[in-house]
C-alpha cells in the first residue's frame, strides 16, 4: 500500500502529518498502530527489500516517513541518538575539511569535533553567527560545511538561517542546522535553504522522556545516500521499539506544543517583572536580542526559557532545587518540566574562560517548559525565587 498522504494531493496540516504515516507494513490485519518489528535480520528477496536491521528496519521506515513530512522533505534518516545522527554527518567529512562552526554549540556537538573528529583530521574554525562578521569568514575561511544551531542552547541566541544559508549556496558549502530546540513545527531550515535539518528526536519529537533517537533530513539524494550508508557502516541505527515509542510520541508534538508555548510565553513574561531577576531571555519576547529574526523565521517562541537570577552558585541551585513541578535534570522538550543549571551540569566540562565569553554564569538557569497547567508552574517559580527575598 503507498502512502495514503501522497494520494491527498495538497498537503494536509501539520497536525495530520504527525498523525499519519506512511506503509505500516502490515497492510493485510488492518492495524490502526504499526507494529514493532524486532527481527535483526529479514528473508533475502523479500518484496519490501528489507535486508538486516542495521541497514534498514520497518519501523525506522515508519519514523523517517512522519519525519519527512514534517520537514516536508523528500529523505529522513533515523539513528540511534541525536550525537549518532551528528556522527553521521561529520563522518561524512574528510581528513584536512574545515567546519565553519557556530561557537555556541550543542555541548556534546562541540566534544565530538574536538575530541573525537579532531584526531582524524576534521578541523573546526569558530565564528559567532549573530555578528555579520561571521558572514565575510565564509569566504575566507572556504570551509567544507557550515554548522549551525538557533536557537542556540542555552542563551537562545537566533542566527539569521536563511542569510547565511544564500552565501553559503553560492558558493556550494553544504550547511547542517541542529534543529532539536525548534522542531519543523516551529522552524524549517530546509525551507530556508539549508542542506541538512538535524534534530536529536529525544526532546520534543518523543517528547516524553522515554527514549533516545536523531534524525537527518534533506531534499538531496545524494546526502540521503551518504547517510543511510552512515547509519550502516558506523552502526548508528536505533532500536525498532524506540521507534516506534518516537513515532507514538510525535502524534502529539503540535498538541504539547501549542500548550507548552502558550505557558512559556507566560512565565518569560512572569520572570522578566520578578525583581529577583536579571534578565529573561525568550525569542518572541522584544527585548531578546535577534527577537526581529525569530519572528522572521519562527512561528512562535518555543518553550525555553533561560533567565540570569539576582543570585550566587549557592543560592541558584537552591532556588532550582526548592522546585515542585521543574524536575533539576539535564535534557528538555518532555510532556514534564525540566530545570537546568547549565554552568555545572551541561556546560560543567566547559573551561571557565569560555563560559565567560558564552556569557554562561553561575546565576543562569534554563526551564524547559512541560505540559501541567499554568498556574501550577508559575506558583512553583514565584515560590522558589521568594528564596531570594
Ligand atoms: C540533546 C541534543 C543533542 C543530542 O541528542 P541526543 O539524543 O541526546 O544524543 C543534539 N543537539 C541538541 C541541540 C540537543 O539539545
Amino acid at each position: 500500500m503507498e502512502s495514503k498522504q501522497k494520494s491527498i494531493g495538497q498537503l494536509p496540516g501539520l497536525s495530520t502529518r504527525v498523525i499519519h504515516h506512511g506503509d505500516s507494513f502490515a497492510e493485510d490485519t488492518g492495524t490502526v498502530m504499526p507494529p514493532i518489528f524486532p527481527s535483526s535480520t529479514f528473508e533475502h528477496g523479500n518484496p519490501k527489500g528489507f535486508d538486516y536491521t542495521r541497514s534498514g528496519n520497518p519501523n525506522f521506515k515508519i519514523l523517517e516517513s512522519v519525519l519527512s513530512s514534517i520537514e516536508n522533505c523528500k529523505y529522513a534518516t533515523v539513528f540511534g541518538s541525536g550525537v549518532s545522527a551528528i556522527t553521521a554527518i561529520v563522518s561524512s567529512l574528510n581528513s584536512g575539511d574545515v567546519v565553519l562552526c557556530e561557537e555556541n554549540l550543542y555541548g556534546c556537538t562541540v566534544r565530538l569535533f574536538e575530541k573525537i573528529f579532531k584526531k582524524f583530521g576534521v578541523k573546526v574554525s569558530w565564528a559567532d553567527f549573530t555578528n555579520p562578521s561571521s558572514l565575510k569568514k565564509i569566504n575566507e575561511v572556504k570551509p567544507a560545511m557550515i554548522w549551525l544551531e538557533s536557537p542556540t542552547n542555552p542563551l537562545l541566541k537566533i542566527i539569521d538561517l536563511k542569510k547565511v544559508c544564500d552565501i553559503a549556496n553560492q558558493n556550494k558549502i553544504p550547511v547542517v542546522v541542529d534543529n532539536t530546540f525548534a522542531t519543523p513545527v516551529l522552524q524549517q531550515p530546509l525551507e530556508l535553504g539549508a542542506t541538512l535539518s538535524l534534530m536529536s528526536t529525544t526532546k520534543y519529537i518523543n517528547g516524553h522522556s522515554d527514549a533516545l533517537g536523531g534524525a537527518v533530513c534533506t531534499q538531496d539524494p545524494l546526502w540521503e545516500e551518504r547517510m543511510k550508508f552512515a547509519q550502516k557502516s558506523l552502526g548508528l541505527q536505533p532500536s525498532p521499539f524506540d521507534c516506534w515509542l518516537i513515532t507514538r510520541g510525535v502524534k502529539t508534538l503540535t498538541l504539547r506544543m501549542n500548550q507548552q508555548i502558550k505557558s512559556a510565553t507566560a512565565l518569560a513574561n512572569l520572570l522578566a517583572k520578578n525583581s529577583a531577576v536579571n534578565w529573561v531571555r525568550y525569542p518572541f519576547r522584544e527585548d531578546h536580542p535577534q527577537h526581529h529574526i525569530a519572528l522572521k523565521q519562527m512561528s512562535a517562541g518555543g518553550a525555553i526559557i533561560t533567565a540570569s537570577l539576582k543570585a550566587n552558585l549557592k543560592q541558584t541551585f537552591s532556588i532550582c532545587r526548592s522546585l515542585n513541578y521543574f524536575t533539576l535534570a539535564e535534557s528538555l522538550g518532555g510532556i514534564e518540566s525540566l530545570v537546568c543549571h547549565p554552568a555545572s551540569m551541561t556546560h560543567a566540562s566547559v573551561n571557565a574562560k569560555t563560559k565567560a565569553f558564552l556569557g554562561i554564569d553561575d546565576s543562569v538557569v534554563r526551564f524547559s517548559v512541560g505540559c501541567e497547567d499554568l498556574n501550577d508552574l508559575s506558583k512553583d517559580l514565584q515560590n522558589g525565587l521568594e528564596l531570594l527575598t
